[in-house]
């Protein structure tokens, strides 16, 4: 597995693979590899000749200066679980080779970014955008891969591409989760042994309430009846929980709403913040 830290240098090495008529596939992380992230090396690899996987803890999506010096740094173990992967490159920039101007430029996603995440983390999606753009113009991949965990994202994504008409696939991959139903995430590393029991009822409470949907209750009841059960437990301070159109983020009342409508929770465990989704209905 190569392992690159300059631009140039891995530009060097995706010309020469691409004259050599490979398909290219890209996997952003912001490291502390987990089995999630290895799910999406898994499927470039099935699906792309060369996988690249980038590892940048990108500083201006952080709104929370605190939140990116927490964020766990553990590169030569992310390294060992790529390369055991069968990830071909690794792109390890650093801060000052990603930017080199402190007023980053900004992207605006209209509706799709004042909703959820964006309404509690803002300016984190202008980030999103800003260091996917880079990614997408140093690699220049076929296809890239995200994760559903981060629904939302996926969708900025999905437009990004759209807009800016950058010729690659977006490809979204199913959440990889813990046996306890909790989604894998670099995050848990910050938890302790009673905070990942507490934290695996996200994934529980989203279930129940597809399950009451899906009994007939009205979406609304579902949400009101699952907001009072997170506000009954007092380890579990809950930010959000909303059913949204997956496309749009929009909420909804009805299951009918749109062609794929999926539940989404952004919750604190402790002083770690969490996120989660599943769908209701997938087209
Ligand atoms: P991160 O390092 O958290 O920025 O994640 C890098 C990529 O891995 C993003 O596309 C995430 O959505 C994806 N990802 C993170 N956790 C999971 C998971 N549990 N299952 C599948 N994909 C994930």
């Amino acid at each position: 597995m190569r392992v690159f830290s300059k631009i140039d240098q891995i530009r060097g090495y995706i010309q020469q693979k691409r004259s050599d008529d490979k398909l290219i596939g890209l996997v952003p992380t912001m490291g502390a590899i987990h089995k999630g992230h290895l799910s999406l090396v898994e499927k470039s690899r099935i699906e792309t000749d060369i996988t690249v996987c980038s590892i940048f803890v990108n500083p201006s999506q952080f709104n929370n200066p605190e939140d990116l010096e927490k964020y766990p740094v553990q590169t030569d173990a992310d390294l060992k679980l790529l390369e055991d992967a069968g990830c071909d490159a690794v792109f390890l920039p650093s801060k000052d080779e990603m930017y080199t101007v402190s007023d980053y430029l900004n992207f605006n996603f209209g509706s799709l970014e004042t909703r959820l995440e964006g309404e509690f983390r803002p300016g984190h999606f202008s980030g999103v955008g800003l260091v996917v753009s880079k990614l997408f113009n140093i690699i220049q991949p076929d296809k890239a891969y995200f994760g559903q965990k981060d629904l939302q994202q996926l969708a900025i994504i999905k437009k990004l591409v759209l807009d800016l008409n950058f010729p690659i696939q977006v490809i979204g991959v199913e959440t990889k989760r813990e046996k306890s139903g909790l989604a894998m995430s670099s995050r848990n590393l910050r938890l302790t042994a009673s905070q990942l029991q507490t934290a695996s009822k996200i994934h529980w409470g989203l279930q129940k309430l597809k399950e009451l949907v899906l009994s007939g209750k009205t979406i609304n009841q579902s949400v009101d009846e699952m907001v009072l059960y997170f506000h009954s437990e007092k380890d579990i301070d809950l930010e959000y929980l909303e059913v949204v159109d997956s496309q749009s983020m929009v909420a909804v009342n009805s299951i009918e709403a749109a062609p794929e409508i999926s539940v989404c929770i952004a919750a604190y465990v402790g002083e770690v913040r969490l996120i989660d989704n599943i769908y209701l209905k997938k087209s």
